[in-house]
């Protein structure tokens, strides 16, 4: 597979075309980002440690019956992934009460939401990526209905599937982010999934281990990432 050329270049990521139009080599990059990209550092390994950590978790996935765009791992910050058309809008499921949602209605941090919520975000830095509905998407043309309805099916059964993993491992899945595009007029999971874009707890002390050390300037980001997939046993070297 031979990489050619720059597609995309995102907060943490990017995107390069290769020698088949229907794949790219996605590249994990050691910047971290956080409040819209107002608050940007490198981190050393992170580009190796999430790269491995989505790949671990996409094939878990994949396995459980979730098409996701994974391939193949290509290098220790490199990825081949399919080429989807990703649609603008994120999906956020929350088990635990944190982040925005305790900002926006005033929920006490830490509170189990049941049944878990689900919200959805446009991807658009300028705004802010405001919070949108069904209605919204539907008259703004942002994606078909039918896709955003498969898509709110797969992000709740990715919590049936991801909930048991970190909860064998120790760790409380709190909320988490994903996105979704077409691949030959299929619904598929792309982007990435890592403790950039999720929450991740641990179960005894609470402790948090994901990327709101990043953004509350906690310290020991990496090291909690690494911690996180040792236990889940994956190897990062
Ligand atoms: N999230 C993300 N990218 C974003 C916004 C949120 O990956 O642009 C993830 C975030 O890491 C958390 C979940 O989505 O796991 C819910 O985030 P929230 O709405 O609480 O926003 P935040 O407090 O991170 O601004």
């Amino acid at each position: 597979m031979e990489k050619r050329e720059a597609l995309y270049a995102g907060k943490a990521k990017s995107v390069y075309t290769t020698d088949d139009p229907d794949r790219m080599v996605m590249v994990f990059r050691d910047d971290t980002s956080a409040f819209d990209g107002k608050k940007v550092e490198q981190l050393d390994r992170k580009g190796k440690v999430n790269n491995k950590f989505n790949a671990f978790i996409m094939q878990k996935l994949e396995a459980a019956g979730i098409p996701t765009h994974f391939e193949a791992l290509l290098s220790d910050t490199e990825s081949l992934v399919k080429r989807l058309d990703m649609m603008p809008i994120e999906c956020v499921v929350r088990n635990v009460a944190a982040g925005s949602l305790c900002r926006r209605l005033g929920i006490e941090e830490g509170l189990d939401l049941i049944p878990p919520t689900f919200e959805m975000f446009l991807k658009n830095d300028a705004l802010g990526d405001p919070m949108v509905n069904e209605s919204h998407i539907a008259t703004f043309g942002w994606a078909e209905p039918e896709h955003i309805e498969t898509a709110k099916a797969l992000t709740f059964k990715t919590n049936d599937v991801l909930k048991t993993l970190f909860d064998d491992a120790g760790l409380l899945l709190v909320d988490y982010k994903l996105e979704f595009g077409l691949y030959q007029g299929q619904v598929v999971l792309g982007d990435e999934f890592s403790p950039d874009g999720c929450r991740l707890w641990d179960k005894q002390t609470r402790t948090k281990m994901d990327k709101d050390r990043f953004r509350q300037g906690l310290g020991g980001v990496i090291e909690a990432y690494e911690e996180v997939g040792h236990r889940l046993g994956i190897d990062f070297d």
